[in-house]
């Protein structure tokens, strides 16, 4: 019988953007289950909370479920505030997804990837590429013109282009 694969794409995805999209819809066609996993920002506060994170990627992968993109194909959105390993480990993923940019990704990527791997030798990582298209766009971007005003249509799906515009009205209102 085929080994059934369970992949955890992790990220903080502060905010979603149409690169986190793409990786998804085409990481989604590879294995029998993929766990999108939300991580809190231990390293500084993020811009929108781990819950309104969360309720972002559902919204759009529903979405994508609802225009049949990923048919018969289960993705679930996942919250974690522990170690990827251990989170991994608990929810049986055999992989761990990471989307590749440019080389700038490579060193900071390659050296988790064997930390990982020597956390648990059962979870490998697997890089997908990203999409040309996608290849210059990063949260903190979207994050930098968005805080100054500029318009993120073109990489943030609509919601997000409203919740970021929300948020940066409800910072300058009350500073924070
Ligand atoms: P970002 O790097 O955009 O701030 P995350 O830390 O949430 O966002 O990234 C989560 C995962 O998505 C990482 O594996 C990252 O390499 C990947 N990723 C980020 N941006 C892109 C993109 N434009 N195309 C493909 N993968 C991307």
């Amino acid at each position: 019988m085929r080994r059934v694969h369970v992949a955890v794409y992790p990220g903080t995805f502060d905010p979603l953007h149409l690169g986190h999209l793409d990786i998804i819809r085409r990481a989604s066609q590879l294995v029998d289950r993929l766990i999108v996993g939300v991580a809190i920002n231990v390293g500084k506060e993020p811009l929108f909370p781990l819950e309104e994170r969360v309720r972002m990627v559902r919204g759009e992968i529903d979405a994508l479920y609802a225009a049949n993109a990923m048919n018969g194909i289960k993705v679930e959105v996942v919250p974690f505030e522990n170690l990827l390993m251990h989170f991994a480990a608990d929810q049986g993923a055999d992989m761990v997804i990471r989307g590749l940019r440019a080389v700038t990704d490579f060193d900071y990527e390659f050296q988790m990837a064997q930390i990982n791997r020597h956390l648990d030798r059962a979870v490998d990582t697997v890089y997908l590429p990203a999409s040309a298209h996608w290849s210059f766009l990063s949260s903190s971007g979207v994050r930098e013109v968005a805080a100054w005003g500029g318009a993120v249509d073109d990489w943030v799906p609509p919601h997000v282009a409203e919740a970021l515009r929300e948020r940066h009205d409800q910072i300058a209102r009350t500073g924070h």
